[in-house]
């Protein structure tokens, strides 16, 4: 399951994730990250067993948690099955299904936003 961490100011200068790995023995993997010297932003993918332990630490420690149970959203109604979004996503978490609609494999997908840059139609979003 992926988790999104918010390191605030505050705490932003504590080796948190090395310090969870270790307390838990999560073998995190982290898929995207966005931090500079104020904060940071993290996704993180926690196998399944680990996750309730990994939340909690983390929560503890003062990081703001939320699990992302959908990475991305896909509005079938807008979608108009171009294919741009397909072409953009080098993790290949999109794909056609056998009718040319858009499947989303939301395991694979680390939120990296490029099919929702790349989508001519707006149909592709943040959860
Ligand atoms: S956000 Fe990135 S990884 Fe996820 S489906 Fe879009 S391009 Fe692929
Ligand atoms: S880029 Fe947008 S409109 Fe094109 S297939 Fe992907 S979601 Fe649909």
């Amino acid at each position: 399951m992926k988790i999104f961490l918010r390191f605030a100011p505050e705490i932003n200068q504590e080796p948190h994730i090395s310090e969870v790995i270790l307390e838990t023995g999560a073998k995190l993997n982290i898929n995207r990250a966005s931090v500079d010297a104020v904060s940071g932003e993290v996704v993180v993918d926690v196998p399944d067993e680990k996750l309730n332990e990994v939340i909690k630490l983390f929560r503890s420690r003062g990081v703001e948690v939320s699990i992302l149970e959908h990475p991305v959203i896909l509005d079938e109604d807008e979608c108009i099955n171009c294919g741009a979004c397909i072409s953009v996503c080098y993790v290949r978490a999109l794909s056609f299904k056998d009718d040319w609609s858009i499947a989303l494999d939301e395991k694979r997908c680390n939120q990296c936003g490029a099919c929702i840059t790349a989508c001519p139609h707006g149909a592709l979003e943040f959860s």
